[in-house]
């Protein structure tokens, strides 16, 4: 018999985060990997019950599952392995793209509790991660978000557009602008409004596919670019951006402080140039903002 503190040393050691919940979803094992990918130590969160909402696991649409459709709770009932793509929320604030798997554990047949095994599904294969050095060479990353600069971003539309007019590939943009981040600087601070930009930052990466991109184009104006996408599509990943962000948060002396976004989403038409998709981007943007902010026009 292999006693309990080698399985302790092999789980420690895999890659994906790790934990164990007793029938009652109190968590009573926490892996190094989940202290990685969560930004949360063992000694934080062992002991509490994985209602307490800590991850606060939301799916593609927002919904908050620790509260409602718990997939955990699910298999503690059912005895059911479960598979399920999720974003949880680092300690640090910002959203973490996983995909999770709940095991039911059994002893004598009787359910003792369970276990979900998640991996980190951020920057895998992101344009952005993987250019980044380049761009860092060429001084085309923006040195406070690590995004892609206005320079690099407006000479990805245009070889986007250039494959556009040979290959007829669709192509939709954002045009995401913070909402009052002015009221951030006056209250907290210009220090407190760099760290929101780079944890906005966090989440746009996190989001993208590696044949999109998100860059800084202005200040607190950020372009998004999603290559083999429909209008529709497009208005989906807008909508996931916008809760995703809404839903992450700075900590600041143990206050949350977080934001929102209003955006402008179209597609490049045939006979558009990049700046004409780009203005009717701004224009719908306005839009958003002049009908109450956090949300999204499309046109
Ligand atoms: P709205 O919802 O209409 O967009 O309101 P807003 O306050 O976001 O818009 P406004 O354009 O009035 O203010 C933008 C602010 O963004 C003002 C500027 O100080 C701030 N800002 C721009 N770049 C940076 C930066 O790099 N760091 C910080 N901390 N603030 C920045
Ligand atoms: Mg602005
Ligand atoms: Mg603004």
């Amino acid at each position: 018999m292999i006693n309990s503190s080698v399985y302790k040393n092999i789980l420690d050691n895999v890659f994906e985060g790790v934990y164990f919940v007793d029938k009652k979803r109190k968590i009573l094992y926490w892996n190094k990997g989940a202290e990685r990918i969560t930004g949360y130590l063992a000694k934080d969160v062992t002991n509490s019950f994985c209602f307490d909402n800590i991850l606060n696991h939301v799916d593609v649409s927002g919904n908050e599952l620790c509260l409602n459709g718990c997939p955990l709770h699910a298999t503690i009932e059912d005895k059911k392995i479960r598979k399920a793509f999720v974003y949880l929320s680092h300690k640090n604030g910002h959203r973490v793209p996983v995909t999770i798997q709940t095991i039911p554990i059994e002893e004598n047949n009787k359910i003792i509790g369970a276990v979900e095994v998640f991996r980190d599904e951020s920057k895998k294969d992101s344009t952005i991660v993987k250019d980044m050095e380049v761009l860092r060479e060429l001084s085309l990353y923006d040195q406070l978000t690590n995004l892609p600069n206005r320079r690099y971003t407006n000479n990805f539309l245009r070889s986007r557009k250039n494959e556009q007019l040979l290959l007829n590939i669709p192509i939709g943009i954002l045009f995401i602008d913070i909402d009052n981040f002015k009221d951030i600087n006056d209250l907290y601070g210009h220090d407190v409004g760099d760290e929101v930009l780079e944890m906005i930052a966090k989440v746009f990466t996190n989001t993208v596919r590696s044949t999109d991109l998100i860059g800084r184009f202005g200040g607190e104006e950020f372009i998004g670019v999603f290559c083999g996408v429909k209008q529709d599509i497009l208005n989906i990943i807008a909508e996931k951006i916008r809760m995703l962000v809404e839903k992450s948060y700075i900590l600041k002396d143990n206050k949350r402080i977080s934001i929102t976004i209003s955006i402008g989403a179209t597609m490049i038409k045939k006979n558009d140039t990049v700046k004409d998709a780009l203005k009717r981007a701004d224009k719908l943007l306005l839009t958003s903002k002049k009908s109450g902010k956090n949300r999204i026009t499309t046109g």
